[in-house]
């Protein structure tokens, strides 16, 4: 007789009460290099039953990401060549993002930093050289904090490492971009982290990631609010997903719920071409038709920009018709 183990995979689809026919019609990957990965909160989340489930898309992993599509890279933002020392990228003007963290409490499948070296990238002896980059380049005066996900770092190191950045005097801004406050605001960063918040000198930027209305939750609220009363700017930033996103009354609704707790869209991000993720892909066409719409049903304020990250623009590009 021979024991067949259940892959998480299949765990989870046992969990939600998929049958076997639509376990078989989604073809789910059981052996992903890049595994199955989610939080509890953001299970919690995710509606039993639903093969097509919005937020289930969003972390189930799939035989389609095996197929190689052209004009999709293991590098699609050029991080690499904007990379003067380990664990810094230096793209933008008078902004450096530093990879804090090589981990995220969730895997999403459309992730651009899904091939990313984060051995060799990120780790907290690079932090040091990092620092010192920043240091001697007064024209750095915003950090972004990214990663992985910097929140993923025990409250202790995320406090240590940004304490150093405010000891240098020519940065005056600290943002932060995680997903953790959505997907898992029960375990984010909200009590030594806090405490820092309110004393720093620093101005403070945190932009979360929601891609869905469905995503939010009276956690997500409570928490957005302590780190509002903090002194935190909170900005949102969703990356638009076909099957998830790609309808009109889902990103209206979706501006207007994170509105109500507290945060401003900011970007809907066309998907950056990342090897694995090319299912996800909405035409640029199919992006500008959608945002057009958006802006006919929302207030300037609650209308996120449509930007598009290109290799090597040195900022986030508008999304523009190519007929125009
Ligand atoms: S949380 Fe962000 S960095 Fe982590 S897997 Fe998702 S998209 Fe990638």
């Amino acid at each position: 007789m021979t024991h067949t183990t259940k892959t998480p995979v299949q765990q989870l689809c046992d969990t939600l009460h998929l049958t076997a026919q639509e376990v078989q019609t989604l073809k789910v990957d059981g052996n992903s290099p890049f595994p199955l990965k989610i939080s509890n909160d953001f299970f919690a989340q995710i509606q039993p039953k639903q093969p097509n489930d919005p937020l289930l898309k969003q972390i189930l992993p799939l035989q389609i990401e095996h197929q190689v599509a052209k004009g999709f890279s293991q590098d699609p933002v050029s991080d690499l060549t904007f990379n003067p020392t380990p664990s810094l990228i230096h793209k933008y003007h008078g902004r450096v993002l530093l990879i804090a963290s090589p981990k995220c409490d969730i895997h999403c499948r459309y992730c651009f930093r899904r091939h990313f070296p984060y051995s060799e990238q990120s780790n907290t002896r690079h932090w040091q050289k990092a620092l010192a980059y920043i240091q001697q380049d007064k024209s750095i005066h915003e950090v972004i904090l990214s990663g992985g996900d910097p929140m993923s770092l025990t409250e202790k190191s995320l406090v240590s490492l940004i304490q150093k950045i405010e000891a240098i005097p020519h940065v005056k801004t600290l943002r932060i971009h995680s997903r953790t406050p959505v997907i898992s605001p029960s375990t984010a960063p909200a009590n030594t982290f806090l405490e820092w918040a309110t004393q720093t000198r620093l101005n403070k930027v945190l932009v979360v990631h929601c891609n869905h209305a469905n995503e939010l939750s009276h956690q997500t609220e409570t928490l957005f609010l302590r780190y509002k009363v903090a002194g935190f700017h909170l900005l949102n930033q969703s990356v638009l997903l076909k099957g998830v996103n790609d309808q009109v009354e889902a990103l209206e609704t979706l501006s207007h719920a994170l509105f109500k707790q507290g945060v401003l869209p900011y970007y809907l991000n066309q998907l950056d071409r990342v090897q694995g993720a090319a299912h996800f892909e909405v035409t640029d066409d199919t992006a500008i038709k959608l945002h057009t719409q958006l802006r006919e049903r929302l207030p300037g304020y609650l209308l996120p920009k449509l930007v598009q990250d290109l290799q090597q623009a040195t900022y986030k590009s508008p999304l523009i018709s190519s007929s125009i």
